[in-house]
Parts: structure tokens; sequence; C-alpha cells
């Protein structure tokens, strides 16, 4: 339902909505300026959601056996980027491929198990993408630390400025929590996102109620940046389109257990078909 109704809610930016939003992009590109940034928005065929799973600092204990036995498996990771490029040039989404993200990396200090936890998943060939939030006073060392794990494959990703409630925020409130982290993230690392990890998966406008809708100024102001990928936690089993594409995730076993989250991940993102063959993956 979420995919569906998010693919048509992209078409619908007024113009009203536009130049407000042209404006305030003026404004936040004074203060970050941009240079020579043109990516484009193309149409990706519809492509159900590889396996995909939501990591934190707190999943650590998980995370050795976890690589382990998805490289057993033969399992083949993609960051968001590379899933995007990789649908664009023809290649196949299949059950083998995983989407593995890991939250709320700081730009003010840089905890530990985020490094191991990069370290041990690039040891088994695995890349991660990483969300980052930018408020208060960066640190180099932390700088440094999320620089060189874009050295070991990781996609950064927007994870706004102050980590609020994107769903229920009006127009302006997302566009500067978006853009500001974007700004930034082109400052430090010197790379242009192109995915937004949302705050607490949070898009609707009321998270107790679904019924009430997602929040598109979400999604218009993603389009305003060439954001390709917004991901949540609930639906978004399916993307295809125009970007920005919603697409959704996981949480580990709580208890760290390796066939336990093997098991969620196989029961939430059923039936993956080859995007290329149709064939079934197991
Ligand atoms: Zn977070």
């Amino acid at each position: 339902m979420l995919e569906r109704d998010c693919q048509k809610g992209n078409e619908t930016l007024t113009r009203r909505g536009f130049l407000k939003l042209s404006i305030l992009f003026s404004i936040s590109s004074f203060f970050y300026p941009f240079k020579g940034i043109s990516l484009e928005q193309r149409e990706l065929p519809v492509t159900l959601t590889p396996k995909s799973l939501m990591l934190h600092s707190a999943n650590e204990p998980l995370v050795e056996g976890l690589a382990k036995r998805l490289k057993e498996l033969n399992y083949r990771s993609l960051t968001y980027s590379e899933m995007f490029e990789n649908i664009r040039n023809g290649g196949c989404i299949d059950g083998k491929h995983i989407l593995l993200s890991l939250d709320d990396l700081s730009i003010e200090w840089l905890n530990p198990a985020y490094s191991r936890i990069v370290d041990t998943f690039a040891g088994f060939g695995f890349n991660l993408t990483l969300g980052v939030v930018t408020r208060g006073k960066p640190s180099e060392k932390a700088i440094q630390g999320i620089y060189k794990m874009i050295g070991k494959g990781c996609e950064i990703a927007v994870h706004t400025e102050n980590h609020i409630d994107l769903g229920s925020a009006d127009l302006k409130t997302v566009f500067r929590e978006i853009s500001t982290c974007y700004g930034k993230i082109i400052r430090f690392f010197d790379v242009v996102p192109s995915t937004l990890i949302l705050p607490f998966g949070f898009i609707y406008i009321d998270s107790k109620d679904p019924n009430k809708g997602y929040n598109q100024a979400i999604f218009d102001v993603c389009k305003e940046l060439k954001i390709n990928w917004v991901v949540g936690i609930v639906g978004g089993k399916s993307f295809g389109g125009k970007s920005p594409f919603y697409v959704g995730r996981i949480s580990p076993d709580g208890k760290h257990n390796v066939d336990a989250t093997l098991n969620l991940l196989n029961n939430s993102f059923r039936g993956v078909r080859s995007s290329c063959n149709n064939k079934l993956v197991p």
C-alpha cells in the first residue's frame, strides 16, 4: 500500500511547493555551496526490495557471526547507491542480495563500535550504508573515522541534522533537516549523498495512525536534492518508476541470534525473484 502511494505521490509537487523549495534551496546553498552537482533522476523497472537489515551500534554482538554466516550462504551486499547503479545498468537483484545499513553515526563523536562493525563486515567483503546525523560541533577524529569507512566501501546516507520525526514535520523543517545534513556530508566527506534514512523510520504524518497518510514533503525535498532512496521500516517491499523510491527494512533479532535474524529476513522479504529472469531465488 505504502509503496504504491509513495510512487504516485512523487508526481504531485505543486508549483507553490516547488517555488517554496527553490527559495529554501537557494538560502541553504548560500551556506553550503554545492559545486557542479548534476545528478539525474532516472526511472527504474519495478523491482522487489532485497533483504534489508537495520543495524545500530548495540547490535555489535551479532555482527561477526552474521557476517560469517552470510558469507557461507553466498550473500552479496549492496549499498543503496550500488543497488541503483546495478539496476540502471541492467543488473539483476535477487534473493542473495542484502542491504546492510548502520544508523546514528555522529560527526561529534565516533563510537568505536561503529569502526569495529564496519571492519568486521568489510573483512567478509560486505559494504554498508551508514546513516550519519550531522548536528553539533564536528570532531576531526569522528570525521576522519567516517572518511575511512568510505574507503572501505561504505555509502554515506543523510540521517538528518537533528534526528527528528520527519513524518509529522512541516515542509520547512523537513527541508532544513535534510538539506543541512546533505550539505555537511558533501563538505566533510566529499561525497554527494543519494539516500535518506528516515529517523525512527517515521514517514506517516501521524505515526500512530497510518490512515492519515505519509508526509509528501519528504519526497518533494528528496526529489529536489536528487536523493534516490527514502529508507524507512514499514512496507516498501517493492519500488520502481521515477526516484525517489521508498524502501523498508527490518531490525535484527533482539537477542543477537544469527539464525533468528536470518529467519526474520527470510520471512519479511519472502520470495524475492531475480529482477531479470523472474526465477525464484532461495
Ligand atoms: Zn536513527
